[in-house]
């Protein structure tokens, strides 16, 4: 479904990121776990992008497959790099002849394997440039939606190292909006007073699309370690790292610690009208589970019909 039909319809969305498998039992690992989240209706799914190499097949074929065999709308992330227009195209062409409604479009980085790529090779260098082409290619009339794809972009609450000046990176992420995407994903974050901070600075920019918080609960010591290296600098809050350090680094208890912060951050958020929760699964369904149990929702659909069983205090 296209992403503006998504947000008239449900006025908060609850999504789920995945990654492409490397290996075949992987794979199957993922397919269990898609199959559960399956049954929490998701309002979308998006499936990552490698930097480079074999797993951009795996994602390509992984997003085909979602839409074919489940009822779940997946959302490809699309990166710039290493891409000339030509390629761009067929992936959109396919996307488009699948009958997939919505991609998520980026810049990316230069994959690590290749620190010397030349950017400037690359068709397109920035996620508005992206943008920009993907509304083109909307107009030619080649997705079964006259409105051709839907568009998100990445936003970043604790801000983009490439870009210090946080006022300029306003301007670009304004850009991209500017250039038609329809909604913004953010990066992770441990902190929700980053991503209030970072909704207003985008009201006062002239952002007004639907920005969707991005979730990930700590699964584990080293995964918080690779977290703080992927998200390029997150900030783990005192008290989370606090009810860390009293684990005693127990693996179980960690994972118990991570799944409670994110659903305190989630019920806040909810609490804060925020107008979509992204989960980043890491290709697990369990810890999603736990949230979505723990906050009392049945599934994400089921948030549309709830009634108010108690009044808040006060009215
Ligand atoms: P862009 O909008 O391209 O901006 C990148 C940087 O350049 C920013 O600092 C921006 O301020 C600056 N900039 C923008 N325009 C200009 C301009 N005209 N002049 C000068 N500077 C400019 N990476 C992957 O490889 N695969 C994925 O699947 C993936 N998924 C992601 C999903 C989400 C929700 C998020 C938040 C990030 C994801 N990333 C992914 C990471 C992302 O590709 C990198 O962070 C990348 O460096 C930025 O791409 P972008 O489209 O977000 O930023």
């Amino acid at each position: 479904m296209h992403i503006r039909d998504i947000f008239a319809q449900q006025s908060t969305t609850f999504s789920f990121e995945f990654f492409p498998p490397k290996t075949p039992e992987a794979a199957h690992a993922l397919y269990e776990n898609i199959r559960e989240l399956e049954a929490l209706r998701p309002s979308f799914v998006s499936v990552t992008y490698g930097a480079g190499g074999g797993t951009r097949e795996v994602t390509n074929e992984l997003v085909v497959r979602l839409k074919k065999e489940t009822a779940m709308d997946p959302v490809p992330h699309l990166t710039c790099v290493c891409h000339s227009e030509a390629e761009i195209n067929a992936i959109l062409e396919r996307y488009a002849a699948a009958g997939v409604s919505n991609i998520l479009a980026l810049g990316g980085d230069s994959p690590r394997s290749m620190p010397d790529h030349d950017r400037g090779k690359d068709a397109f260098r920035y996620g508005a440039q992206l943008v920009a082409h993907i509304k083109k290619f909307n107009e030619r009339g080649l997705h079964p939606d006259p409105r051709g794809f839907g568009i998100c972009v990445a936003g970043y609450p604790e801000g983009h190292p490439s870009t210090p000046n946080r006022v300029r990176e306003m301007e670009h992420l304004k850009a991209k909006v500017d250039a038609g995407a329809d909604w913004v994903c953010t990066q992770l974050f441990f902190d929700n007073r980053d991503f209030y901070d970072f909704r207003d600075r985008c009201t006062l920019s002239g952002i007004s699309v639907p920005i969707v918080a991005g979730i990930m609960p700590v699964a584990s010591v080293k995964g918080m370690m690779s977290m703080a290296d992927m998200a390029l600098g997150a900030h783990f809050p005192a008290p989370l790292l606090r009810s860390i350090n009293r684990t005693g680094g127990v693996a179980e208890s960690v994972r118990k610690v991570g799944v409670h912060w994110a659903t305190e951050q989630c019920r806040d958020l909810l609490d804060n009208n925020v107008r979509g929760i992204h989960f980043y699964t890491l290709n697990k369904s369990s810890a999603t589970r736990e949230i979505y149990s723990t906050l009392g929702v049945q599934d994400t659909l089921s948030l549309l019909h709830a009634r108010p069983m108690v009044a808040p205090t006060g009215q």
